[in-house]
């Protein structure tokens, strides 16, 4: 789970879901930022259903069962991201 690196605590998973996209930390309201060496990692773990996807079209060619799967993917990467995620005090350049 992401520590704040201003206060020092933990964030839980819960926590991280309801500020996935603004990263302001709950206990002491300082705004964070994912570390570039998370995001490389989180960007990654995205890209997976997208490189699984077309494997799944090589067995059957149906787009809805594809799109259900490809959404539940991403549910699943999504819920996982807290659990990779870093977090940095001023936003780093990702390369
Ligand atoms: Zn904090």
């Amino acid at each position: 789970m992401p520590t704040c690196q201003n206060c020092n605590r933990q964030w839980t998973w819960k926590q991280t879901m309801r500020t996935m996209f603004r990263l302001k930390c709950p206990y002491c309201g300082v705004k964070q930022y994912e570390s570039a060496a998370s995001r490389k990692k989180t960007w990654v773990i995205s890209a997976l259903p997208a490189v699984l996807l077309p494997l799944y079209w090589f067995t059957d060619t149906s787009i809805l069962p594809a799109i259900i799967i490809l959404l539940v993917l991403y549910l699943l990467v999504f819920s996982y991201y807290p659990f990779v995620m870093k977090l940095s005090n001023e936003q780093e350049p990702f390369w």
